[in-house]
């Protein structure tokens, strides 16, 4: 008999409307023949327990978590992947017949998309601007991949400490703070990221540092995924770095989203096609 139930994923936030990933997830699901849905739900804080025992009743596969749920949700998992316990956030729940277990794909996909492009992270000094659930998923997992230093600077100062305590204290890799004053200097670096909110649509702002310190052939990576080409790819361009924007990232740790749920491995490319049509369809 045809079976007419088609399985369900998709993500909690709020706001989360111009988050771009059905069209990402569902190209990745078709590139495995998988006729899998991916849906947004507005998830507020305050409802955020019953949206996540709505995933049992409802038997949804899986979910992403964003802002403001990822450490949130933690406490409402049945078991944490090692790498969420390190990191202190999920952004990713997998349903595995009734039991959730909580993980973070995001830092491992910063990695990825790094290292597809060729970079290689091991010894390497990293500056990046924020400390966030994504810096600091971004953090642990550049630190676990053998960098050598790791430096953060953030507006707010208790958590750009934490965030290099918890670096240092997790994975041995040395860490340290820099305030964040106008125009902050960037101490030399290999690889500077901003893992801010700043320049996230319809933000056109981009983060207040001193551009000069942009050497050419720095790789500068930013994560944010919406618009692609940020202000701050844009400065760093025009200093001759390398610029990375924030859809690889986006692609794989959604494709490793799609592995754990579905077991199948998605095309990447079907993937990063879709966001790019989708980018250049909407006005940003
Ligand atoms: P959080 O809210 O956890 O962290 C936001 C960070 O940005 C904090 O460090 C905050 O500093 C800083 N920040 C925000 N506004 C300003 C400002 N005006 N000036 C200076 N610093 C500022 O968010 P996330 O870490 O979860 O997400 C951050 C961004 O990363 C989002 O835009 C999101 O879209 C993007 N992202 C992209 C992914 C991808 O795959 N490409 C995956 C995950 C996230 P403070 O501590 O002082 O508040």
């Amino acid at each position: 008999m045809f079976n007419f139930r088609n399985e369900l994923t998709g993500a909690f936030g709020m706001p989360i409307d111009e988050n771009p990933s059905p069209v990402m997830y569902e190209a990745g699901y078709r590139s495995c023949g998988l006729n899998w849905r991916y849906q947004l739900f507005e998830v507020d804080p305050a409802d955020l327990e019953c949206a996540i025992r709505s995933v049992r009743t409802l038997k949804i596969a899986g979910v992403n978590l964003t802002i403001p749920h990822k450490t949130e949700a933690m406490k409402y998992m049945d078991e944490l992947s090692e790498s969420a316990q390190m990191i202190g956030a999920i952004n990713t729940i997998i349903n595995h017949n009734g039991r959730l277990i909580g993980d973070n794909t995001d830092g491992k996909g910063f990695v990825i998309g790094m290292e597809r492009r060729g970079a290689d992270l091991q010894g390497k000094t990293i500056v990046m601007l924020g400390a966030g659930g994504a810096a600091r998923a971004i953090g642990v997992e550049c630190a676990l991949k053998g960098c050598k230093k790791i430096v953060i600077i953030n507006r707010t100062e208790q958590k750009g400490r934490e965030l290099a305590g918890l670096i240092q204290a997790k994975t041995g890799v040395d860490a340290e703070y820099l305030s964040w004053d106008a125009g902050v200097h960037i101490p030399a670096c290999d690889i500077l990221v901003n893992a801010t909110n700043i320049g996230l649509y319809p933000d056109r702002n981009k983060p207040d540092i001193c551009y000069d310190d942009i050497r050419p052939g720095m790789i500068v990576q930013d994560i944010i995924p919406n618009p692609a080409q940020t202000e701050f790819l844009k400065e760093a361009g025009k200093r001759q770095a390398v610029t990375y924007d924030g859809l690889n990232m986006l692609v794989y740790q959604g494709a490793l989203a799609v592995e754990k749920w579905t077991g199948r491995h998605p095309r990447t490319e079907d993937m990063l096609a879709a966001l790019a049509k989708c980018q250049e369809n909407t006005e940003v």
